[in-house]
């Protein structure tokens, strides 16, 4: 009851919610799934998904930066109206994950990292994959985080 509360608080602006996979193995974009669709319904607390970048608030990015996805991230990024929230989700989303290992001949050439290497994140959740309720903490953080930034 309290914590419906401390959403519908946070979410009272009914943010948009977008979801885009940059690299990695999509496990983490299952994760999101998840936490969008009726199972965990993240609807209930007043967030929204949305397909257009245009039209979204917070943006949930899973994967690694792949060399041939850096121009694509960087544009979805552009098209999203500020001011807007990013978070990283998934290790490889954080970090680049087993793609981008400390040793040489386990990394790949064609994997650059994080997110972060190309655009800015807010919010980091670690995880490979993270659980749909440490999703849906994160997107109550993305909210109370925008509303700041709207202020
Ligand atoms: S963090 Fe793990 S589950 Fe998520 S995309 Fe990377 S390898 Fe897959």
């Amino acid at each position: 009851m309290v914590l419906n509360a401390l959403f519908r608080w946070a979410f009272r602006r009914s943010p948009w919610v977008g979801l885009l996979q940059v690299g990695g193995c999509n496990g983490c974009t299952i994760e999101v799934v998840d936490a969008l669709t009726p199972r965990f319904d993240i609807e209930r607390f007043g967030a929204v998904y949305k397909s257009t970048p245009r039209h979204v608030d917070i943006l949930l990015v899973t994967g690694c930066v792949t060399v041939g996805s850096v121009n694509f991230l960087k544009r979805i990024y552009d098209q999203i109206p500020d001011p807007k929230v990013i978070v990283a989700v998934g290790t490889c989303a954080v970090s680049g994950g087993i793609f981008t290992n400390r040793v040489e001949s386990a990394s790949s050439y064609a994997v650059l990292g994080g997110i972060d290497r190309v655009i800015p994140v807010d919010i980091y959740v670690a995880g490979c994959p993270p659980k749909p309720e440490a999703i849906i903490d994160a997107l109550l953080e993305a909210a109370k985080l925008l509303a700041e930034k709207r202020q």
